[in-house]
């Protein structure tokens, strides 16, 4: 009998469950398409990573430092060096314009790009999932955290007085200490916290320059990439094969193991790779995509859970808010709202302080705030300018159904949920009040919401006590499948408030335990 596993894609899910394989004593082999940065850009990032930030290079900063504002609605603004390529769409989705149900095929997938928030989940906002899944997923927190601190460093999420091993603005901190001050006062009154608030648990090295520039992507490394426990973690073990430029197109369970039909995009010919278990982990697009092309059982209209966001702008009216601009450039604070309808499944804010997506956003939308006078004096107000990032627990928010036709294109539509915007005005109208008492102005009437498909869709085909044709079973497999299994947000019962990336590791970590 075959001992090999193969797993699909190489994003945070990807790695969890293939860390959990390797434990086992299993030959992994990952099947990955892998983009990588444009060769002209990686030369420039090279360079700038042999200097010190205060030394690089005007010319090299206009490549690198570059957002999308203004380009395709669909995908993120956020970009990696000024470059897309952590991004996919996928042309035979047929989606309502300007909802972000972009993939990736990248060496690292959105890891690429992301926030590098790494945040558990509570119990009570892992609905619609059996109570042993949810209860398993815990365990596994640890196991996560350990694997992303083998790959950048010990210091990461270990609690510090500060709570967090990263230099964050004056602002954040004088936010986090007034914060500190009101819930001692409660504590002692016996009052219950409406919000709680707390540095970003992130996945950044502790060597990190403090240059502020994380939302470009870092050309030192220092912010965690999937990618990096690949080449720095499994790359040594003899029983790990990566295998890029490998598009997997369908596979077949026979009686003998798992047949994989792939596309060699070097050749441009069809491979067939042959292993005992298969684990899916290609992004929830491409993930729907492989299933609905090779397993019949599955039901060709799925209904997909999303999370309502929105962004706010405010302002710290604190002098000493912009006295220093060194600080890591990713989201500084969480809050996170759990006064009713919320107690169980907190409304979620990210709090980014002096961050320069802000003018760049601003200069993108009114482009005479580029010229000389006027780009200095916005940089210059951006050191008091906050904003926050909101989400909803899909369980208060709109659904897409997505159906798969016969001709394989995907059709998505927007189940209304006549309650959403109710939710989200009392989550704005409270997050602004008890934001107020901390010292941040923040400018309801101008928050951007994006009621659905803002990015945050999960829970297709989530994990049930047995598998049917719109459920997988506890391990992630789809109905008749014995050793096929699914580990991306694919199986997710809910989207959460918080960030997911660190729940659908911990369980991708659990499936490649128990499978
Ligand atoms: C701008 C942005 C910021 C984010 N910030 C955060 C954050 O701070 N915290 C958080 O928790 N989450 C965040 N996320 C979400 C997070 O990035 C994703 O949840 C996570 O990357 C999903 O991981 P994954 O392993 O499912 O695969 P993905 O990252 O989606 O990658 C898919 C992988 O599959 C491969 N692949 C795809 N199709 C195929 C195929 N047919 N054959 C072979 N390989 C294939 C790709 O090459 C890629 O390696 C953010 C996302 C974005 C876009």
């Amino acid at each position: 009998m075959s001992e090999l596993r193969i797993v699909v894609g190489s994003g945070p899910n990807a790695v969890a469950v293939a860390h959990a394989l390797l434990v086992r004593g299993f030959e992994v082999t990952m099947l990955d398409v892998g983009r990588t940065v444009e060769p002209d850009i990686a030369e420039v990032v090279a360079r700038m990573a042999r200097q010190e930030p205060a030394e690089w290079r005007a010319d090299d900063k206009a490549i690198v430092h570059r957002l999308g504002f203004g380009e395709e609605a669909a995908i993120n603004p956020k970009r990696t060096f000024g470059s897309a390529f952590a991004y996919s769409l996928d042309p035979g989705i047929d989606a309502p314009s300007g909802m972000r149900l972009y993939g990736s095929e990248a060496f690292g997938g959105l890891s690429n790009v992301w926030g590098c928030a790494l945040l558990r989940a509570r119990v009570s906002e892992l609905s619609r999932w059996p109570a042993e899944v949810a209860r398993d997923v815990l365990p596994a927190y640890a196991d996560i955290e350990e694997l992303v601190r083998r790959t950048s460093g010990p210091e990461l999420f270990s609690p510090t007085p500060e709570g967090t091993h990263l230099k964050i603005s004056p602002g954040a901190r004088t936010v986090m200490r007034r914060f500190r001050h009101r819930a001692t006062e409660m504590d002692a009154n016996n009052v219950y916290h409406p919000m709680d608030v707390y540095p970003t648990p992130l996945a950044i090295s502790a060597a990190c320059k403090a240059c502020n520039a994380c939302m470009y992507g870092c050309v030192y490394g220092y912010t965690y990439n999937s990618r990096q426990t690949i080449e720095g973690v499994f790359a040594d073990n003899p029983r790990f094969r990566y295998v890029g430029g490998t598009s997997v197109q369908e596979f077949r369970e026979t009686e003998s193991g798992i047949e994989i039909q792939a596309l060699n995009q070097g050749t441009d010919r069809t491979e067939i790779f042959r292993a005992e278990q298969l684990f899916l982990a290609a992004g929830l697009m491409s993930t729907l995509r492989i299933l609905w092309r090779s397993n019949s059982e599955v039901a060709r209209t799925l209904e997909a859970q999303d999370s309502t966001t929105c962004i706010i702008p405010g302002f710290l009216p604190s002098p000493s808010a912009g006295f220093d601009p060194h600080h890591h450039g990713q989201s500084h604070l969480s809050a996170d709202l759990q006064l009713p309808p919320f107690e169980q499944k907190p409304a979620h804010f990210q709090l980014y302080f002096n961050n320069p997506a802000v003018p760049d956003g601003l200069e993108s939308r009114f482009p005479l705030l580029k010229r000389a006078p006027m780009h200095a004096l916005v940089r210059l107000a951006n050191r008091y300018l906050v904003f926050g990032q909101g989400y909803l627990h899909s369980d208060f928010c709109h659904k897409l159904a997505m159906e798969y036709g016969r001709d394989g294109r995907i059709k998505v539509s927007v189940k209304h949920n006549p309650d959403t915007a109710r939710y989200l005005e009392v989550a704005l109208t409270n997050f602004v009040r008890d934001m107020r008492r901390l010292g941040i102005v923040f400018l309801k009437r101008f928050a951007d919401v994006t009621p659905f498909g803002g990015s945050k869709t999960a829970g297709a085909l989530p994990h049930a006590d047995s598998a049917s044709p719109t459920t997988s079973d506890s391990l992630g497999r789809p109905p008749g499948a014995k050793n096929v299994f699914v580990v991306d947000a694919t199986v997710l019962g809910a989207s959460l408030g918080r960030n997911l990336t660190m729940t659908t590791m911990a369980n991708a970590y659990r499936i490649g335990q128990r499978a």
